[in-house]
């Protein structure tokens, strides 16, 4: 056993109104951290009694991102990821239904036995348990925990309540910070401070005085503003942080490293503050993001584009792989419900790179399976991520391998050629939440294939989420017509990869590589993919 670290707990909460990007500020705070030389986690815990967002759909939630160790979980990970480069786990996500299905399965068990099972102490003390955890590895200087949804809500309480009485237990050790909004009323032209006043005072009357508040704005902040919202709601000027729109999510921690938000932290909680943070190698990713040489648009063919967020894995990793490029690249969602043999020319014209998206059932299902037709056949370059490689198979089973009306047996569970199918162990799966295939499966690549020479390692691992699989019964007749499968799971022998011999860059993968990318690492098939849409334009 190494040296118990004193571990320093950061809770984030948010007011006023949700979206202000408490996640963004989480991770970029827990960014200068880390660039300072501290281990660093971040947790987000979510109100809602869901056990987790996988049975959640993306109009209502995002994204559904999933950690190594399988979880499904809030998007915000994904951000920590991204921002931190690290991994995440279960553990980084609770959620109100996870508190009391503990709560609750212990009551059965007879830990209580006697009592009263209450909000206060016993859902307050699972989530007091579960912010805990993290810092009783022994891993982290810092331990940040988000706090979902915007102070008042009645579903936010017992977390309020919770970080209440942990600060008064941590004392010195731990420190809250608050994210609020400060308007701009274009008519009086006037930035508006009340209902920041409002929500610390909502804050106080649960009991907990925020030390640092963080504002978000779209104009600057003058002194006599911030002097005024120190006065109202008990913190020091400087503890008064500038959260300024900005045209990326990725400018954030230089934002908040000029406003010294990690200086405040370090000095709150006595620690040392001296030199700065280490940027280096952000402030190089940045440049390339902010000065391309190229531009580039990729079609996004999904069927949740009205909503970027739920592709938010997917867009992330094209800006980190732009930036590799130095390319700029143009998103353009594209409805696969709209796409028919009519227009799909005109709609898919000014692409030079197509991706089809990760989903469920049959809604836009044909749209997705012709946009593979087209990059097949025009030799535009073609990424498939999980359904979209599904959908590759299932187009070329029917147009090369002339299969009528092959399908996946998840849309069609009648198709004459199920080229995808159940897989064995979901066959009796009844249960929906968390029962998919999930988090990271190892997958050993033929060294003779375009995906080794991508990822120039015979053995990955890469995270999944999904029930379905390609039809080993089809491999051979697929292999020896030019679709082959350069990327096997060892272990189940489950086809994880497909590519395209004659076609400069076709590739389907059954897993979701979009989870992996980061700024420090962004992913190889995203990257070879940007250059191989570079190349085509
Ligand atoms: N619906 C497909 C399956 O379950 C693909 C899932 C996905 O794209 N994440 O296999």
């Amino acid at each position: 056993m190494g040296i118990a670290r004193d571990t320093k707990y950061i809770f984030v909460t948010g007011g006023v109104t949700s979206s202000l990007g408490k996640g963004i500020i989480s991770a970029s705070l827990a960014k200068l951290l880390q660039a300072r030389g501290y281990s660093v986690t971040i947790q987000k815990l979510d109100p809602y009694i869901n056990i987790d967002p996988g049975t959640l759909n993306p109009y209502e939630h995002g994204e559904c991102y999933v950690t190594e160790d399988g979880a499904e979980t809030d998007l915000d990970l994904g951000h920590y990821e991204r921002f931190l480069n690290i991994t995440t786990s279960r553990a980084n996500n609770i959620t109100t239904g996870r508190i009391y299905q503990s709560v609750i399965n212990k009551e059965r068990k007879g830990e209580y036995l006697g009592e009263t099972v209450q909000v206060v102490p016993h859902i307050t003390d699972e989530i007091k348990h579960c912010i805990k955890l993290l810092g009783e590895t022994n891993k982290y200087d810092f331990v940040l925990t988000e706090v979902g949804g915007t102070v008042g809500d009645i579903e936010s309480l017992p977390y309020i309540e919770a970080i209440r009485q942990l600060k008064f237990e941590l004392g010195k050790n731990s420190l809250a910070i608050h994210l609020t909004l400060i308007p701009y009323l274009s008519a009086a032209k006037e930035l508006k401070t009340k209902p920041t006043q409002h929500s610390v005072k909502t804050l106080l009357e649960y009991g907990v005085q925020p030390d640092i508040l963080v504002c978000r704005t779209e104009k600057t902040l003058n002194q006599s503003l911030k002097d005024k919202i120190a006065l109202f709601c008990n913190v020091d000027t400087s503890s008064v942080i500038e959260s300024i729109d900005t045209s990326s999510i990725y400018k954030v921690p230089l934002l908040m490293k000029e406003e010294e938000l990690d200086v405040v932290v370090l000095k709150k909680i006595s620690m040392d503050t001296h030199g700065d943070p280490d940027l280096e190698k952000w402030n190089t990713f940045l440049y390339r993001l902010e000065n391309p040489e190229h531009i580039v648009r990729i079609g996004l063919v999904g069927k949740y584009i009205e909503l970027i967020d739920a592709y938010k894995s997917i867009i992330e990793s094209l800006i980190h792989a732009g930036a590799t490029n130095d390319c700029k690249v143009e998103i353009k969602l594209l409805q696969s419900e709209r796409l028919n043999e009519k227009n799909i020319t005109k709609k898919l014209k000014d692409l030079s790179g197509i991706i089809v998206a990760p989903g469920f059932g049959d809604r836009g299902i044909e749209g997705k399976i012709l946009a593979a037709k087209h990059a097949r056949e025009n030799k535009i370059p073609f990424l498939g991520l999980c359904l979209g490689m599904q959908c590759a198979v299932i187009e070329f089973a029917r147009n090369v391998l002339k299969l009528k009306n092959a399908h996946s047996t998840e849309m069609n569970t009648n198709t004459p050629y199920p080229v995808i199918d159940i897989m064995e162990e979901q066959k009796k799966v009844t249960l929906k939440g968390g029962t998919m295939r999930l988090g990271a499966y190892p997958c050993d690549i033929n060294t003779q294939s375009k995906t080794f020479s991508i990822y120039k390692q015979k053995h990955i691992s890469e995270r999944h989420r999904h029930r379905y699989e390609f039809n080993n019964e089809y491999l051979s007749d697929f292999e020896n017509n030019g679709m082959k499968a350069p990327g096997i799971n060892p272990n189940a022998n489950l086809v994880e990869i497909v590519e395209l011999i004659d076609h400069p860059w076709f590739i389907g993968v059954q897993f979701h590589p979009e989870y992996k990318s980061t700024v420090a690492n962004p992913h190889p098939l995203f990257v070879s993919f940007v250059k191989a849409v570079l190349d085509h334009k």
